[in-house]
């Protein structure tokens, strides 16, 4: 077996482990005969999987009892149009703007005519930062934010305190580190990056917050409809949610969140001490107090795209995938999502040092 190591953002890596478990099921799933792919979404079989991937999230993500927990599909995408849908009450609506995705949210609000309001952005500075002392009004509908942005690598090391109900977009750091539940009322992701494969949402949302959804809204756009149903409505993505319950397994195996958030802090800590102590060679996009734990954006001296593209040949010879850095910024991205382990982080920063002693 030869499994690369993969910095890609998204879809991006899965632990070996889990990978190999679903290949010894694949074909007689726990004596079933069958694969968990050919069984009803009704059926005893999957409806395990399915309610054991719901309880291991409420433990390990502690989640509260007074909050829903969905799979839906549509990716992240389709949250950034369902939720003004669902969440609008025609008052003001706020959204901090940290990057590419979060301005993606803010157009879907745009198109459905409501009344919103930028309270914060970093957009003037190529988005390099997480803008200081972000308040949302208490009043408005719901205050939005983007808890890691991707792209840019930056990332909020607490979530602003509002009185308002606040909406997370956590595709990118779902299930990295604790989440402090009594300041979110609403927590999204699609799965594909720190949670499984693509093709399943997983959406978090007090309950009480998705009564105010109006009678205009369809019935398979509405959160009501799938927190009723036990995200059952419609056939729900089984092979997504039978991947995601293993990876909640896996991090279980690993300690549970801190743990992974600890490895997380490790892992990182490694890759940004390579670029600061490059004598200027390596240069990171974000600023120090806004770094990412999960997506580490950087450039090499005077943004040489020769240089970053020989480095990322260098690194595809050495076994390691997705270094590309988005197109907006250039550089290398190296995406060290929870599955990535310590050992892809080492031999990544033993080729960005021997690199930069060959450049230098
Ligand atoms: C990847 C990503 C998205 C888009 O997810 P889709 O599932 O492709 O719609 C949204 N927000 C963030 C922060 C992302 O990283």
């Amino acid at each position: 077996m030869n499994r690369a190591f993969n910095f890609g953002a998204g879809p991006a890596t899965i632990p070996t482990e889990v990978l190999e478990e679903a290949q010894k099921e694949l074909l007689d799933f726990k004596g079933s005969g069958i694969s968990i792919m050919e069984a009803s979404h009704r059926s005893k079989l999957y409806e395990e999987v399915h309610n054991g991937a719901i309880a291991l999230m409420r433990e390990l993500y502690e989640i509260p009892d007074d909050y829903e927990v969905m799979f839906l599909q549509g990716g992240a995408s389709l949250q950034f149009a369902m939720i003004p849908m669902n969440l609008a009450m025609g008052g003001k609506i706020q959204y901090a703007n940290t990057g590419s995705w979060s301005k993606k949210a803010i157009k879907e609000v745009k198109v459905q005519n409501l009344d919103l309001e930028i309270v914060a952005s970093s957009e003037e500075t190529a988005f390099d930062r997480i803008p200081e002392d972000i308040t949302f009004d208490d009043d408005a509908d719901y205050a939005y934010i983007t808890s890691n942005n991707t792209i840019y690598g930056t990332q909020y090391k607490t979530y602003p305190s509002t009185k308002a109900p606040l909406v997370v977009d956590a595709s990118s750091d779902i299930f990295s580190y604790p989440v402090d539940w009594s300041k979110v009322d609403m927590l999204f992701a699609g799965a594909q990056k720190n949670a499984g494969p693509s093709g399943v949402t997983i959406v978090i949302a007090k309950k009480e917050l998705l009564n105010r959804v109006k009678d205009s809204v369809p019935t398979i756009l509405r959160y009501t409809t799938h927190a009723e149903n036990n995200s059952l409505y419609n056939t729900p993505p089984t092979f997504g949610i039978y991947l995601l319950n293993l990876t909640m397994e896996w991090i279980k195996k690993q300690g549970g969140i801190k743990a992974v958030q600890k490895m997380n802090e490790e892992k990182a800590a490694l890759l940004y001490d390579a670029i600061d102590n490059s004598n200027g060679f390596y240069t990171g996009h974000a600023q120090k107090d806004s770094r990412s734990l999960m997506n580490v954006s950087f450039n090499i001296k005077d943004k040489n795209a020769e240089l970053e593209a020989e480095l990322i040949k260098r690194t595809e010879e050495s076994g390691m995938i997705g270094l590309k850095g988005h197109r907006s910024i250039g550089g290398l991205r190296a995406s060290i999502y929870n599955a990535m382990s310590i050992d892809g982080i080492k031999a990544l920063v033993e080729l960005m040092e021997k690199f930069a002693a060959e450049k230098q």
